[in-house]
């Protein structure tokens, strides 16, 4: 029976590992130490490392990994990842029968130019792109295409599971209630993950569906959101431009 089980690193990254009885697959390993103990423990054959993109804390712990075990490394063809001998962008697949695991790449910039978003029936290994009740900063692309990348993910089914490389839930509530005070959904997630958190338990997996009824990036036609961002710039937005509520919203939440 394949599981995806996040291994945590640093103060509040996850490495998601797709794994069974004999086989893993890790994404984004940032730090070596956290993977080799997990693997050693449960005696798994690490098949190959899947990367979102160049950051640091995903990619830190791919030149120990590949030394001890000669893994694979699959990553965003338009970045500078370690020893990747896949360079993935938009349209490959990536399959490993091993797992019965097989998903899709697409490109997802904004956070970073070459980010690689992996989509399976089911889920999605998003990396510092969609967060839970937020989204990745705008290291190096623009809002625009944050955004678009942002609206591809959420087309996706609502049953779709959200892995995403950070445990920022708690971190992004505030923000995400103060644009969007009456969303009741929002109250009742945030009681749940006060509750998880204070049971060191992860809130991830998310799901597209509540990021759609929570998240606020992906919430900004919401007349509440889009006068919470007007008070905030003392200004009105243009009228049904969603793209500049966003644009507005990512600035703000940057100062918050
Ligand atoms: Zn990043």
């Amino acid at each position: 029976m394949m599981k995806i089980f996040p291994i945590p690193a640093f103060e509040d990254n996850y490495i998601w590992t797709v794994c069974n009885d004999q086989y893993a697959i890790v994404v984004d390993p940032g730090d070596a130490v956290p993977v080799i103990q997990y693997l050693e423990k449960n005696k798994l054959k690490l098949l190959a490392i899947l990367v979102t993109h160049h950051h640091r804390d995903h990619i830190g712990g791919i030149n120990d990994l590949v030394e001890l075990y000669n893994t694979p490394v699959y990553g965003p063809r338009r970045e500078k990842i370690p020893h990747m001998a896949f360079p993935l962008s938009e349209g490959d697949v990536v399959e490993f029968n091993q797992l019965n695991f097989r998903a899709n790449v697409i490109d997802i910039p904004g956070h970073t130019l070459g980010h690689i978003a992996y989509l399976w029936n089911g889920g999605m290994f998003c990396g510092d792109t969609l967060f839970t009740c937020g989204c990745g900063k705008l290291f190096e692309g623009t809002a625009e295409q944050l955004h678009h990348s942002l609206q591809r993910l959420a087309s996706l089914p609502d049953d779709t599971l959200v892995y995403c490389s950070h445990e920022y839930t708690l971190l992004n509530l505030p923000f995400a209630l103060h644009c969007e005070p009456s969303n009741t959904a929002l109250k009742q997630r945030a009681e749940e993950t006060h509750i998880l958190r204070a049971q060191d338990k992860p809130t991830l997996p998310s799901t597209l569906g509540m990021e759609k009824a929570t998240n606020p990036f992906l919430r900004c036609t919401e007349p509440e959101i889009i006068r919470h961002i007007e008070q905030h710039l003392g200004s009105r937005l243009p009228a049904n431009d969603e793209q500049a509520a966003f644009t507005a919203l990512r600035k703000w939440r940057d100062l918050f």
